[in-house]
């Protein structure tokens, strides 16, 4: 795979962006030298999750060769080098997040664990008969059944608020179903299913003078987008080690210290308790009292070192090489004519959603994956948005740090056989 310097004549048309030796980046992750059905592999289901980088599978060979024990629980050694290991790993989460405290970190398995979190332990004690959640039409299976249920439990309602043909949010749209009942606002940062950037302060604002909460599920902006949930202004942020080069099975949630102080915990176990005796137990104060069993320790440890890794090639240049991806992506889907793209949005990241008229999705994809592109065919744990735009599925190209200009000539190539093989 050829770097910037000798990228494709349509990838030049497209600046590239200064400072990003994007062969170096690639040689980093050692999956993507392989060849898939005898061509080289284009990996283009970054939304779905990422391919890692040889200091994250080194800093977990790394962590089992030398410091490997449980956590907390000890006055060995090796349990105080796996404690420390964790705990440094805690505090690499609250700065790539821009959070103000360690304690305000909680290890949870991903997204999905950190939203359940929320809605069991704050939404069972703060929502109740008659009040409200308030969600969008674009979200994530992760941020819709947790609210789900817990409005069923709690006779509380789920709203919903509307996105308009470019599949945006309109804030308009969204206050206008904010009442005194809305307990809590939950939307995605950026859409999984259409790429679309949410205004997430403008949110924040709206829902906290409304005198609602907002939780924020970050899973497919943290390995895009600068967080910074101060500047945000939300309350709990959520995201998944695995999309942003870790390993799957960790994630964390930030919440607001003041919150989390005041929520009960959700699982019981070891690890979050002061004492427990028949009669009463006392839990930890966060985030030790959300983390009951042993945690994902080696996770948290290459998690910290993927987010290493993704903070020294800076979250801006990443963002603005996606970018490129993106338009040229765009721009080269628009000579086929039967592409349909679903996904317009004027802020939009680096996910681009179509369908090809007459071909359906799992067939595009079963016949990239022979060309060895890979590419996601699916109504991706979004139905309510494929339902908005009346398809039950579409094809999912999304971009990673690595990708070049060459997987997306790979792809567009690889469409226009699809094409001639089912239109003629
Ligand atoms: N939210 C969004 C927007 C996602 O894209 C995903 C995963 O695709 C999730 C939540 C759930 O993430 P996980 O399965 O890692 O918990």
């Amino acid at each position: 795979m050829a770097g910037i310097a000798t990228a494709t004549a349509t990838a030049m048309t497209h600046a590239p962006v200064a400072g990003y030796d994007l062969e170096r980046v690639r040689e980093d992750f050692p999956i993507l030298a392989q060849r898939i059905h005898g061509k080289p592999l284009v990996y283009l289901d970054n939304a779905a999750t990422t391919q890692k980088p040889r200091v994250v599978l080194d800093a977990l060979a790394s962590f089992y060769a030398t410091s490997y024990a449980n956590v907390g629980r000890g006055v060995h050694t090796l349990t105080s080098r796996a404690t420390e290991a964790y705990e440094r790993a805690r505090a690499t989460v609250q700065r790539f997040l821009g959070a103000p405290h360690p304690e305000e970190i909680v290890f949870v398995r991903g997204a999905t664990e950190a939203i359940n979190l929320v809605a069991q332990s704050w939404g069972r004690h703060h929502v109740g008969p008659g009040d409200e959640i308030l969600i969008t039409e674009l979200e994530h299976h992760s941020n819709i059944l947790p609210w789900q249920m817990l409005c069923a439990e709690r006779g509380a309602r789920l709203r919903v608020a509307p996105v308009n043909d470019r599949g945006e949010v309109e804030l308009e749209g969204l206050t206008a179903l904010l009442t005194e009942r809305t307990r809590l606002v939950a939307v995605a940062h950026v859409s999984n299913a259409l790429g679309t950037i949410l205004p997430v302060r403008e949110i924040a604002e709206k829902a906290h003078a409304a005198g609602a909460l907002l939780l924020v599920d970050g899973a497919q902006a943290a390995p895009h987008l600068e967080v910074d949930v101060q500047e945000l202004g939300c309350d709990f942020y959520a995201f998944s080690g695995h999309k942003v080069y870790g390993p799957s099975g960790i994630g964390a949630l930030w919440g607001r210290r003041e919150l989390l102080d005041a929520m009960p915990p959700w699982q019981g176990g070891g690890g979050m308790v002061m004492r427990v005796t028949f009669a009463k137990t006392t839990y930890q104060p966060p985030p030790h009292r959300f983390e009951a069993g042993t945690p994902f320790i080696e996770g948290a440890v290459a998690l910290a070192a993927a987010l290493d890794y993704v903070n020294l090639l800076g979250r801006p240049t990443i963002a603005a090489w996606e970018d490129e991806l993106l338009t040229l992506l765009t721009e080269r889907l628009a000579e086929i004519p039967e592409v349909r793209l679903f996904g317009t949005a004027r802020h939009k990241a680096a996910v681009v959603s179509f369908t090809l008229d007459g071909v359906h999705p799992h067939d595009i994809g079963t016949i990239l994956d022979r060309e060895g592109i890979a590419v996601r065919a699916g109504h991706h744990c979004a139905q309510p948005i494929m339902d908005r735009f009346g398809v039950p599925a579409t094809t999912r190209a999304s971009f990673g740090l690595y990708n070049a200009p060459e997987d997306v000539e790979a792809l567009v190539a690889g469409l226009r056989r699809v094409r001639e093989m089912f239109l003629g």
